[in-house]
């Protein structure tokens, strides 16, 4: 137990700190091996968690910590290494052939991952303090790095194959294998980051009741996403400023309820017109997915008001969701859904289906409106309800925005996946600096907002008191109370 006096502590750090060496920095794998944060977002297999690895890999790297993202090699022409900011690097990996393998086939090739995971610390001579994986396949790979190396494991589910698959009557093969790799990662990772309640409620009822998860959203880059006001965004795209606008933008895949949507704009009576952002691989499933779209809308007699933009990327979204009266998102399933809060980050009202994570970014009358999955005329009545109230659009979408900027901003959430990295490693660190007799301005620092935020945690007391007996500091009266710093 602390029972020291953590301030007189940590003015003495400041003269450690001139006469030691310094500590390298935090370094964190980021593991995606599906998802390569570099890649062409908004078709087959790159959305969301492609995003999430970018934005959350460039917050980190922003604070001060390294980060190296490792993904799979999907053609033979890609560089081994890109970086994408100062410290922040995406490292591709030969795990199988060099080409698109869809998710569901992936499996096979994750020891020859772990391979040449350990192979590319070796030559590179990196060290790093955590791994942090994303979606089941990557999971299993931390797994293996954990129990090889010791690393502290944190995992990001991004879907779970128990909730996606509830409702099938016939799950594909790999749902069993699936299944019994979350259900390991929630018991065996050292955090698992539910990037909603909803999907923690989820975990607790399908997988495990045991495991340690906290709940710490997606994030995303709110300024990009509402620099354009309405009036320019309608002009750059040459939309008619008097017609409505409803937009959809995602992958085309039958899970996004894209059907549920163009059925409900087939009940509307109020003129609109309805915009589909989203690409397809040639050859690919969403590719058929969306030619069955294509077809509906022609059969429903919708071609004339109906706009296939083809993907769009990132940098040109912002006036797609600004200029839009309303954003669908017409989900079936949707683990947390960052097309919603984009939209909401420019300002636009959201109508979503009430699943998942969408049920804790979208608030009901005050951002937008939940309806139930599939239910072609509740999507319906709720879009001309906000058609038909030019001024709950505009209240709606106010405080849309003011709801993203608090809370889902990438700085503010990799300001919080840092401190749970911190949390998780402090132990290490201050191992490494025992050794090394010193402590660095990182560790330090890294210490002091521990200790204000009171997130250390009864091991990491621990190893703090026994580094400060090494020190041989006295110990006088106790400033923080050791139950605080503990809580
Ligand atoms: N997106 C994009 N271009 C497109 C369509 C979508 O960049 O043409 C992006 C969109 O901005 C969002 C992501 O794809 O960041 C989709 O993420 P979401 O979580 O909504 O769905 P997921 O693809 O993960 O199921």
């Amino acid at each position: 137990m602390i029972s020291r006096s953590i301030a007189s502590f940590l003015t003495s750090l400041e003269e450690v700190n001139t006469i030691t060496p310094r500590a390298s920095l935090p370094t964190y794998a980021l593991i995606s091996v599906h998802g390569d944060p570099t890649a062409d977002i908004g078709k087959e297999g790159a959305g969301g968690q492609n995003i999430y690895v970018r934005q959350l890999g460039l917050g980190l790297a922003q604070q001060g910590a390294r980060v190296d993202i490792f993904t799979r090699r999907e053609s033979p022409d890609q560089a081994e290494i890109v970086e994408l900011a100062p410290g922040c690097r995406t490292i591709r990996l030969t795990a199988g052939p060099a080409q698109f393998i869809p998710r569901t086939e992936l499996f096979e090739y994750l020891p020859d991952f772990v391979a040449a995971w350990l192979d590319f610390q070796q030559r590179s001579g990196r060290r790093y303090n955590l791994v942090h994986t994303n979606y089941w396949l990557s999971g299993w790979v931390g797994l293996q790095l954990k129990f090889r190396l010791g690393l502290p494991l944190v995992h990001t589910y991004h879907s779970i194959g128990a909730v996606k698959y509830q409702n099938l009557s016939d799950p594909p093969a790999i749902a069993a294998v699936r299944h019994g790799v979350e259900w390991a990662c929630l018991e065996q990772a050292d955090r698992i980051i539910a990037t909603s309640p909803q999907e923690e409620a989820d975990m607790r009822r399908l997988l495990s009741r045991h495991g340690r998860v906290q709940v710490i959203p997606c994030g995303i880059d709110t300024q990009h996403f509402s620099a354009v006001t309405r009036y320019e965004a309608r002009q750059q795209l040459g939309l008619d400023p008097q017609r409505s606008l409803l937009l959809y933008a995602g992958r085309f895949d039958e899970r996004k309820g894209i059907e549920t949507l163009v059925r409900a704009c087939a009940q509307l009576s109020d003129p609109y017109q309805l915009y589909l952002v989203g690409g397809a691989r040639p050859g690919g499933q969403d590719n058929q997915e969306q030619e069955r779209i294509r077809a509906l809308v022609t059969e429903l007699g919708l071609a004339d008001v109906t706009t296939f933009t083809g993907r769009i990327d990132q940098a040109q979204l912002p006036p797609y969701y600004a200029a839009a009266d309303i954003c669908i998102v017409p989900s079936y399933y949707e683990p947390f859904g960052l097309v919603a809060i984009e939209a909401m980050a420019a300002g636009t009202p959201v109508i979503a289906s009430a699943v998942g994570g969408l049920n804790y970014t979208v608030i009901p009358h005050k951002t937008g409106c939940l309806v139930p999955p599939r239910d072609v005329s509740a999507l319906a009545q709720a879009i001309t309800r906000l058609l038909q109230n030019p001024e709950h659009r505009l209240a709606y979408g106010t405080a849309a925005q003011q709801w993203v900027k608090a809370n889902f901003s990438c700085d503010g959430v990799a300001r919080q996946v840092l401190h749970l990295y911190q949390t998780l490693t402090l132990k290490e660190s201050l191992k490494t600096a025992r050794i090394g007799q010193g402590l660095s301005a990182e560790l330090a620092a890294q210490l002091q907002a521990l200790i204000e935020s009171k997130g250390i945690k009864p091991t990491g007391s621990q190893a703090l008191d026994q580094w400060l007996q090494t020190l041989g500091r006295k110990a006088p009266s106790t400033v923080v109370p050791a139950q605080r710093l503990a809580s």
